[in-house]
């Protein structure tokens, strides 16, 4: 989570820059003049009016109304900087320089495609074993939000998505089998087990069947009431989980074809799983 705290810090960074200028702008203050400093005439009490870096106030002084001695305007909020944006690497010579701006700028771009692409999620089935406590109800928003991020690639037109916790093991096995053709598969007899290799039960996997449909198994050890479990296992709170498994039917839908239909397991695992991330 490390990584995610500069951005944090400079999201709330800009957050307070943009909320000092609109403080400024909603003030009642009357337009700038130039004759106004402190102890000169002023037109009706409580006007205000800026010069020289201070608010002054109109104030009555005797009979006569003046500006005050003024307020020192602080600084960051009289000339807001735009926080400087670390640099993108251009390179591969360039890369560990510019890790702020690896962070950054893979943030950005993510969230610049997501706004700009439409979802072309397919239909969704949620099969959620009977003793089973998803620990992501929202699952369909989430995928939503991965299809758009590749909303310019073929996705696959259907998907299933199989839940299960340790006691739901058989269940899953029973649920899968039937969606998965391809019985050649190494592990096809131990799909859902290999998801719950014991009670920690939090594996998760996807794979296509011949007709290019998504079977997921996610693994689930049921809710838990642990902050510190909900902050080291956000993956699977989240949503992310669910999102980095569709993101591999991407890869596998755009990577392969009817006569090379295993490409995908020749790509850089690096790359694979990272761009899944
Ligand atoms: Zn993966």
């Amino acid at each position: 989570m490390k990584q995610f705290s500069n951005l944090r810090n400079w999201k709330i960074r800009q957050i307070f820059t943009l909320t000092c200028i609109f403080s400024i702008a909603l003030f009642p203050i009357s337009v700038v003049n130039a004759a106004v400093k402190a102890g000169s005439a002023c037109p009706k009490a409580g006007n205000t009016a800026i010069a020289s870096g201070k608010t002054f106030t109109c104030i009555k002084s005797g009979k006569k109304l003046v500006w005050d001695k003024g307020v020192l305007i602080p600084k960051s909020a009289t000339s807001p900087k735009t926080p400087e944006l670390p640099p993108m690497p251009q390179d591969f010579q360039n890369l560990a320089s510019n890790l702020e701006g690896i962070k950054y700028w893979a943030w950005k771009k993510v969230n610049l495609e997501i706004e700009k692409n439409n979802s072309v999620l397919g239909q969704v089935e949620i099969i959620t074993g009977p003793n089973t406590v998803p620990a992501q109800p929202n699952t369909i928003d989430k995928l939503t939000i991965g299809s758009k991020l590749f909303g310019t690639f073929n996705q696959i037109k259907k998907i299933y998505i199989i839940k299960f916790n340790y006691q739901d093991i058989e269940w899953a096995q029973s649920k899968y089998q039937p969606y998965q053709d391809q019985t050649w598969r190494s592990d096809y007899l131990t799909k859902a087990k290999n998801q719950c290799p014991d009670t920690r039960c939090r594996n998760a996997e996807i794979e296509l069947n011949s007709k290019d449909e998504g079977i997921m198994m996610v693994g689930e050890i049921g809710l838990s009431d642990q902050p510190k479990d909900k902050m080291e296992n956000a993956g699977r709170y989240n949503g992310t989980r669910e999102i980095h498994e569709y993101v591999h039917t991407i890869q596998m839908f755009n990577s392969s074809n009817s006569e090379s239909r295993f490409n995908y397991n020749l790509l850089p695992r690096w790359m694979i799983e990272g761009q899944a991330l």
